[in-house]
C-alpha cells in the first residue's frame, strides 16, 4: 500500500486486491461528511454522502460548480435505489439488468429525502452503478450512496489518471484514490427514463447503438448533437450547457471527409505557425502521417472510436502542459463512442468548428 500526502490530500494507490481493504478509510471519511476523489470505468468521480447536504454543498465548492448543476448519485447494488426513487419504470428494470455495473446513469423521479442540494434543486435523481472495481469496493466501504460529479474543476476537462485529479483537486478533498488510467475515458451517458420514450440527455460510455437493443424507440436530446452552442433553456441536462472539457487551447474542430480534414489543417497549421502561435494537430492513427514535420499527437485510431475516447482529456490536458496556444483537432464520425467524443470535443472547442 502506498500512501502519500499533497497539499494535506491523502493520495492512495490501490493497484491489486490487497489493497481495497484499505478502502475503509475512505468509506469512515465520506459518513464523516468529507471528500474523497476515486477511480470509475468512464472518469474520476469527487465523492460525498450523497444524503449529507452539507456533504453536496463541499463537493460544488471543491469544483468551483454552478450549484443548479445536479450530481451523479453512485451505488454500489440496485437494490440501493430504492430508498432514492420515486417509481422505477420497467424499461428502467431492463436497462439496469443489462448496463449495470457500467458507464450509463439513469433519471428517476426523486424521493424527498433526497437532499436537492444533490439533485440542484430538481425533483429527479440520477444514479449509476459503475463497475471499476475500486469503485464498488469504495461504495461498499462507504455504506451509503455517494454523489460522485467529474473529479475536475469545473469546465476543464474530465479526469483519467489521478495525476488530473491532484493538479485540479489537491488541498480541495480529504482523499485521492489512484486506480491508474481510467477505461472507457468519457462519462457515462446519461439517459431519462421519466420520460417515455426514454431520452438521451448526454452521449457517453454506453452507446445509442447499445441502448437501442433494449429501447429500440431511444430519443436524443437534440441539443447534445447540434453543432452550434444550445440555447440555455433548451438543455435538458443542466450541466450540458456550462462552458465544459475546456484546455487553456483555443481547440478547433475540423468536420467532414479525413482526405479534406487533412488539407485544411495543414494550411490553417501553416498560418499559425508563421504568425509565431504555438499549434499541434490532434490526429489519428490513419491521418497522422498526412502532416509531416508538423507538431502531431495522435489520440487513436478511426478503426477503434474508444481508443480516441480513452485518450481525449489526457491529451487536451497533455497540450496545455507543452505550452500549445492552438489545437487543431480532426474530428470523427458520430457513430458507437464516436458521438460521445464529438459531443466533448465540441464543447472543448466552444463550438468553434471547421466544415470541410
Ligand atoms: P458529471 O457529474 O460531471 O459527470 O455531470 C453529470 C451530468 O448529469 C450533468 O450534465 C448533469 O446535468 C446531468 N444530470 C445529473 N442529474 C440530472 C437530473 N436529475 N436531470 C438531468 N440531468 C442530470
Ligand atoms: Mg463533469
Amino acid at each position: 500500500m502506498d500512501i502519500e500526502e499533497i497539499k494535506g490530500t491523502k493520495v492512495l494507490k490501490v493497484r491489486n486486491k490487497e489493497d481495497l481493504e484499505a478502502l475503509e478509510e475512505a468509506g469512515e471519511l465520506i459518513r464523516r461528511g468529507e471528500l474523497v476523489a476515486f477511480p470509475t470505468e468512464t472518469v474520476y468521480g469527487l465523492g460525498g454522502n450523497a444524503l449529507d447536504p452539507e456533504a453536496a454543498g463541499k463537493i460544488y465548492a471543491a469544483k468551483g460548480r454552478p450549484s443548479d448543476n445536479p450530481l451523479i448519485v453512485h451505488v454500489a447494488h440496485p437494490a440501493e435505489i430504492e430508498p432514492l426513487v420515486r417509481a422505477v419504470p420497467e424499461v428502467a428494470e431492463r436497462l439496469m439488468a443489462r448496463f449495470w455495473p457500467g458507464p450509463l446513469t439513469l433519471i428517476f423521479p426523486a424521493r424527498p429525502e433526497v437532499p436537492r442540494r444533490t439533485t440542484g434543486g430538481l425533483d429527479t435523481v440520477a444514479i449509476r452503478l459503475p463497475s471499476h472495481p475500486v469503485a464498488l469496493a469504495f461504495l461498499a466501504a462507504a455504506r451509503r450512496p455517494v454523489a460522485g460529479p467529474s473529479a475536475n474543476l469545473s469546465g476543464r476537462p474530465s479526469p483519467t489518471t489521478a495525476g488530473h485529479v491532484i493538479t485540479d483537486l489537491a488541498g480541495r478533498v480529504a482523499m485521492i484514490i489512484d486506480g491508474g488510467h481510467t477505461g472507457v475515458g468519457v462519462e457515462s451517458t446519461v439517459l431519462d427514463v421519466t420520460v417515455d420514450p426514454p431520452q438521451i440527455l448526454r452521449p457517453g460510455g454506453v452507446t445509442l447503438e447499445e441502448l437501442r437493443e433494449v429501447v429500440p424507440d431511444v430519443t436524443v436530446d437534440p441539443t447534445t448533437v447540434e453543432d452550434t452552442p444550445p440555447a440555455i433553456g433548451r438543455v435538458r441536462a443542466p450541466g450540458m450547457k456550462y462552458k465544459h472539457y475546456a484546455p487553456e487551447a483555443d481547440v478547433i474542430v475540423f468536420e467532414g471527409p479525413p482526405e479534406r480534414i487533412e488539407e485544411r489543417i495543414r494550411a490553417l497549421y501553416d498560418e499559425y505557425a508563421a504568425q509565431g502561435r504555438k499549434v499541434a494537430i490532434m490526429a489519428t492513427a490513419e491521418t497522422a502521417g498526412a502532416y509531416g514535420e508538423r507538431r502531431t499527437a495522435v489520440v487513436g485510431a478511426r478503426s477503434d472510436l474508444g481508443s480516441i475516447a480513452n485518450n481525449l482529456f489526457d491529451f487536451l490536458r497533455r497540450f496545455d502542459a507543452a505550452g500549445v496556444e492552438v489545437v487543431l483537432a480532426e474530428g470523427v464520425e458520430m457513430v458507437g463512442l464516436g458521438l460521445a467524443v464529438m459531443n466533448r470535443l465540441r464543447k472543448a472547442a466552444g463550438y468553434h468548428i471547421v466544415k470541410v
